[in-house]
């Protein structure tokens, strides 16, 4: 039944558009089957209330800039909203930190404070260009062969070519913790504090566990126009930069079916022949692409058993523990954030009062509890963007840290208790934010898990960290796109580079197919 011509993409996430774009562009014969009523998996924008939108991921700063202009994305309809926001650290007494590309202002901040964010920047943006500098290389494998050794030497000579002292510096701090970075660096507790999100967002870490500066450095990786890490606002949502790569995908010939849940991989002796629908339905296929995360690929739909023992128990052991919830609030009108104004109510705004208030944040997560105190990462995108709301309404977006996958008390028992905690959290900064509230969404791990299919509701498809990074992401041995089965690839967060809203995974796994 193999059709040795037809490509078949599990999962519409955002990867898995882009690799159906590219793989259609190049003539391939390319079918996207998505679980969901629509495509874009945790990029999506849905209406959580009657009339009022928001998308799980809701801010843009990996986008790739090659991925976007070759596949034409803003005449298939994505447009900014807004773009290079500042970064406001929340103080619970008004006197909040502006913290911008390259200067921050506020009041108790220090004139070498002042300095030291200058140079802070300079070094972190120098640092993270090497790690964006691989976001488009299929990660090399360990082996004496030409092209292996050539990708690893680029590797080597981009950390030389830093420069001696820089170089030095990259390697002292590439696998330490942001805690003692910001240490080094700052004074003032509230720039420490708001700083250190940029490294423990969508991770199961604190500013003080290791690979914590490796996180910062992969968030203001991407080259998605401005400075390293530069923030925007997709007009709609998230959804408007899947729906543009769905019509990308579309217009280069690829079919996309919503609402097909893929029940397993289909095997032909050593080979992948095709999938079946939950449905029962099969669509053959010699080429097998993934988009779920790689533990649903292969323990789920794949099976075990069509694996050696060795890489499914490596498979299985990928750590993802997620630990952000996501909320979601229908707002009668703008929430008063004590000392904001409305044009600072537009910028990213950040919960997290010191390094130390983030640390304890953290430690519950630790035993299964959710935060006493989290920290939290607000947007409130409809000041930029009225078609997220109706006429004169507001949607308020948060990412809220810590909230385990795991609770112990269980999150049907928890979620309320959290919600009050949550709400306690933001009325400290708004007070009137339970007043203005009209309907809310709280999406825990577990919520993720079962509504997007993220296993572990992570992030990243599996924790990003320097053991699970390159040519160790997923696992060695699959590290290049290519499951150690004939026919099968994986395209998603889970492989390298990461997770967050980049396009490089799918685009890698595409050239990976197209070379074979
Ligand atoms: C709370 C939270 C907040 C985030 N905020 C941001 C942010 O602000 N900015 C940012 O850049 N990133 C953010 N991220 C990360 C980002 O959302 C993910 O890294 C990204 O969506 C991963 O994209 P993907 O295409 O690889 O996978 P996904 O988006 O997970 O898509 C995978 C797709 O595969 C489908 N699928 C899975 N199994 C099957 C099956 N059996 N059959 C058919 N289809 C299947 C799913 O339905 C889904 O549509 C956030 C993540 C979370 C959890």
């Amino acid at each position: 039944m193999t059709d040795s011509r037809n490509i078949v993409i599990i999962g519409g996430g955002h990867n898995g558009l882009v690799c159906a774009a590219y793989l259609a562009k190049a003539g391939r014969k390319v079918t996207v089957v998505e679980a969901a009523a629509q495509v874009g998996g945790a990029a999506a924008t849905r209406e959580f209330a009657p009339g009022y939108r928001a998308s799980v991921a809701h801010l843009l700063y990996l986008l790739d800039q090659e991925i976007n202009k070759d596949l034409a994305l803003e005449s298939n309809g994505l447009s900014i909203a807004a773009s290079g926001l500042d970064t406001v650290a929340l103080a619970a007494d008004g006197n909040h930190l502006t913290i911008g590309a390259d200067s921050v202002e506020g009041a108790g901040l220090s004139s070498e404070d002042k300095a030291a964010y200058k140079e802070y920047r300079r070094f972190m943006s120098k640092f993270a260009a090497v790690i964006g500098g691989l976001h488009n290389q299929v990660p090399p494998r360990i082996t004496y062969e030409r092209n292996d050794l050539i990708t690893l030497g680029k590797l080597a000579l981009k950390v030389r070519l830093l420069g001696r002292d820089d170089m030095r510096e990259f390697l002292r701090i590439a696998g330490i913790n942001i805690h003692d970075i910001l240490k080094e660096n700052f004074d003032n507790p509230l720039l420490k504090g708001a700083l250190s999100m940029d490294a423990l967002l969508g991770t199961f870490s604190g500013p003080r566990s290791n690979n914590s500066v490796f996180t910062a450095l992969h968030r203001m990786s991407g080259n998605n126009a401005g400075a390293a890490g530069a923030v925007s606002i997709p007009a709609g949502g998230m959804g408007a930069v899947t729906d543009a790569l769905a019509a990308a995908a579309t217009r280069a010939g690829a079919e996309i079916r919503t609402g097909s849940p893929v029940k397993q991989i289909l095997m032909d002796g050593m080979q992948v022949s095709g999938v079946e629908l939950t449905n029962g339905e099969q669509i053959a296929a010699a080429t097998v692409v993934s988009n779920a995360d790689p533990r649903t690929t292969i323990m789920d739909l794949l099976g075990a058993r069509n694996v050696e023992a060795g890489f499914a128990r490596k498979i299985n052991n990928i750590r993802a523990k997620g630990n952000a919830a996501k909320l979601h609030l229908a707002l009668d009108d703008l929430p008063g954030f004590k000392g904001l104004s409305q044009e600072q109510l537009g910028q990213r705004l950040v919960i997290a009062p010191s390094v130390e208030y983030v640390e304890l944040a953290f430690n519950h997560c630790k035993y299964g509890e959710y935060s006493a105190h989290p920290v939290a990462e607000i947007t409130i995108p409809s000041v930029h963007d009225s078609s997220l709301a109706p006429d004169g309404k507001h949607v308020l977006s948060a990412i809220v840290q810590y909230a385990p996958h795991e609770l112990g008390a269980g999150w049907s028992e928890g979620k309320d208790a959290f919600m009050k905690v949550v709400f306690d959290l933001l009325s400290a900064y708004a007070p009137d934010i339970r007043e203005k509230t009209v309907a809310s969404e709280l999406l825990t791990p577990q919520d993720l898990e079962s509504e997007f299919r993220l296993t572990g509701g992570h992030w990243h498809h599996g924790e990003l960290a320097l053991d699970q990074f390159l040519m160790l992401r997923p696992v060695p041995k699959s590290a290049q796109y290519r499951a150690p089965v004939d026919g099968l690839y994986f395209c998603g967060a889970g492989c390298h580079p990461g997770g967050g809203i980049m396009g490089s995974a799918g685009r890698n796994a595409a050239n990976v197919i197209l070379a074979k």
